[in-house]
């Protein structure tokens, strides 16, 4: 049974938002992708989305057709207010509270609702973001109930339901592929790995196991350990 609403995911290339864009395909009439350009330090995720979108489309033909329109909307304005490492040459490192100061405060509450903005225009009802409170980051704003409460003012505020789905909010990094394994079998676990991006340093080079990056940054860490527990968990 197909949910006959339109969906805009959150779609930056990255595993979990490669995921949740299989997740939304396997469910929803229409789904449509979004990314946001804020001056990051590195372009490579952005590159990989199209990349992937592509592969998606050849290798899933029951979800070729359902795969809609790109948006990719410029948030340079972020770099005005914010000192972090994804927006300067900062190392990254945990700050005092425990947030890595690749931290933007509040950045998924502006992104949900420029999201929001568009999916209106658009004719979607539905968010879909690959927001999680099980893994490292500690946002505040990823958290479950700030997303519920967002739902309902972003419902209110444009006078017509906005769903948001957070199909990786309770499930960990191990969990993910697994996830997307069910959805998409060995081929879009293959297709994740090799040609989604998630090292904070940029670097692609060699392909691990896990996928490329530079194996050591936090990013390709929790990965790695994520990957390595989903292959002795189905093994
Ligand atoms: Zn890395």
């Amino acid at each position: 049974m197909t949910d006959t609403r339109k969906a805009l995911v959150l779609f930056s290339g990255g595993q979990d938002s490669t995921t949740c864009l299989a997740w939304a395909l396997d469910r929803f009439a229409e789904v449509e992708t979004l990314a946001f350009d804020y001056g990051q330090r590195h372009r490579i995720e952005l590159d990989c989305r199209n990349t992937v979108r592509a592969k998606i489309a050849r290798q899933f033909p029951h979800w070729a057709g359902k795969l809609g329109a790109d948006h990719l909307l410029d948030l340079s304005l972020l770099g005005q207010i914010s000192d972090t490492a994804l927006t300067s040459e900062r190392a990254i490192e945990l700050q005092a509270n425990g947030l890595p100061n690749t931290f933007v405060p509040g950045r998924n509450l502006l992104f949900l609702t420029f999201a929001a903005t568009l999916a209106y225009r658009r004719g979607a009802t539905v968010l879909v973001g690959g927001m999680c409170e099980t893994d490292f980051s500690g946002y505040p704003d990823c958290r479950d109930n700030t997303l519920k409460a967002l739902q309902v003012a972003l419902s209110l505020g444009l006078d017509s339901p906005m769903t948001l789905d957070t199909p990786l909010m309770f499930i960990d990094k191990a969990a993910t592929w697994r996830l997307a394994e069910s959805l998409g079998g060995e081929a879009l676990v293959k297709l994740i790995v090799e040609d989604t991006h998630t090292c904070y340093l940029g670097e692609r080079g060699e392909l691990h196991d896990w996928g490329h990056g530079c194996g050591h940054c936090p990013a390709c860490a929790l990965r790695a350990k994520g990957f390595a527990a989903y292959r002795a968990g189905s093994a």
